[in-house]
């Protein structure tokens, strides 16, 4: 089977991480910090806090921004779960924008006729907005921040999906228009660290929060602490967690980085070439907006529901050893969300892409052969 995604692993990385298993510090060591002024440089952030996952980035960034049991967040209804369980995990009430159906991204129209609509009826508006660039595409960051700005809500970018892309010429990450951007390192993302995230930001208060949501909520830095008994002191001055990465995962990390600008440019040169040879008019390839360079990280495709039956061709190109995935249903239809009040309808314009789309294989390293695979698979199966 052609996989959807996959790692590529050079000897440069191995060495690397063996390195670190020779060294003396397998966690809270010199690289781990190596590895956050890496990707810091790279996305043009002033801070980064690398975690165990993005996922945990995530939770962090909602906290270290306030979110708890009294807060409103809103999520981008098409991505991974955890886009939207880090609010759940604060405690907060969550609510859904839909996308808009060429980008897959947020729609910034949609949010502000939410905005406007509950404004005026007097039904919540969002302290924390997660927007998600879907498939490594930015989404359109203006209007949102704009947004942002008139209704006093803080915006966290879910870009997991995006290292390595640019919107307007400035790097995903460089949290120009948001608070915090978030990035994920696990294997079929575009870089990875085995299991790993990071957070990134221009805001030392936020920062300073992250660091400490990171690892215990404990500090031995003065300017935080009540007091000091001695040199062995340290306080615990907030409930936080361990989700510290190991120096293992960011050597591998900081030696993946050295590749990424050649990951993202191959990655991209497939899509041109899909966009060039899949040529069935019954299905809709990935627009690339003109604000945006994308890293693609996922190619969706998404067919014409009149002329084409999504299980069938899924199922088709499956049995060809086409490694297909549906990338995402709306979170709010899964069963939990369900459980708390979502019902169907919500999201239309994403419960349509639902049912419409297939991701068709792509990474780096992927042979020619397979993409001609995947092309003659794609065509024959839509024809
Ligand atoms: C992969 C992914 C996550 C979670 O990343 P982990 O590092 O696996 O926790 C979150 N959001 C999106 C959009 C993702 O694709």
């Amino acid at each position: 089977m052609i996989p959807y995604g996959k790692q590529s692993i050079s000897n440069d990385d191995v060495e690397s991480v063996i390195d670190v298993l020779k060294s003396d510090f397998l966690t809270q060591g010199p690289v781990v910090p190596q590895f956050e002024l890496e990707i810091s440089k790279y996305v043009g952030a002033t801070y980064a806090v690398a975690v165990n996952s993005a996922t945990s980035a995530l939770h962090i960034a909602c906290l270290s921004l306030g979110v708890n049991k009294n807060s409103v967040v809103w999520i981008s209804a098409i991505s991974f779960v955890a886009s939207s369980n880090c609010a759940l995990y604060c405690g907060a009430t969550v609510d859904f924008v839909d996308i808009d159906k060429d980008t897959i991204n947020i729609s910034p129209e949609t949010l502000v006729k939410k905005i406007k609509y509950n404004y005026e009826n007097n039904l919540p508006l969002p302290d924390v907005l997660i927007v998600v660039h879907m498939a490594g595409q930015s989404c359109d960051m203006k209007p949102i921040h704009d947004l942002a700005q008139e209704y006093k809500f803080k915006i966290i970018e879910d870009a997991s999906h995006a290292i390595g892309a640019s919107y307007y010429g400035k790097p995903v990450g460089s949290c120009i228009y948001s608070d915090i951007t978030v990035f994920s390192f696990h294997p079929v993302k575009i870089i990875t660290t085995g299991e790993g995230g990071i957070a990134v930001t221009n805001d030392e208060n936020i920062y300073t929060k992250m660091n400490l949501y990171r690892s215990h909520g404990v500090t031995r830095d003065e300017r935080l602490m009540s007091g000091c008994d001695g040199p062995w002191y340290y306080e615990q001055i907030e409930l936080g967690f361990n989700y510290r990465m190991t120096e293992m995962q960011a050597a591998l990390g900081l030696s993946q980085v050295k590749s990424l600008n050649k990951f993202v440019s191959q990655r991209n040169k497939i899509a041109i070439k899909y966009d060039a040879q899949l040529h069935s008019t019954k299905i809709t390839l990935p627009v690339t907006q003109q604000y945006s360079k994308p890293s693609w990280h996922l190619y969706v495709i998404q067919l014409n529901a009149d002329k084409l039956n999504r299980e069938d061709v899924f199922t088709k190109l499956r049995e060809k050893d086409v490694g297909v995935n549906v990338h995402y249903r709306p979170i709010y239809l899964n069963p939990y969300y369900q459980s708390l009040g979502f019902k169907k309808g919500l999201c239309p314009n994403s419960e349509e892409y639902y049912s419409s789309c297939i991701s068709i294989p792509l990474y780096h390293g992927m042979p020619e052969k397979e993409q001609d695979a995947v092309i003659y698979a794609v065509n024959e199966a839509c024809a």
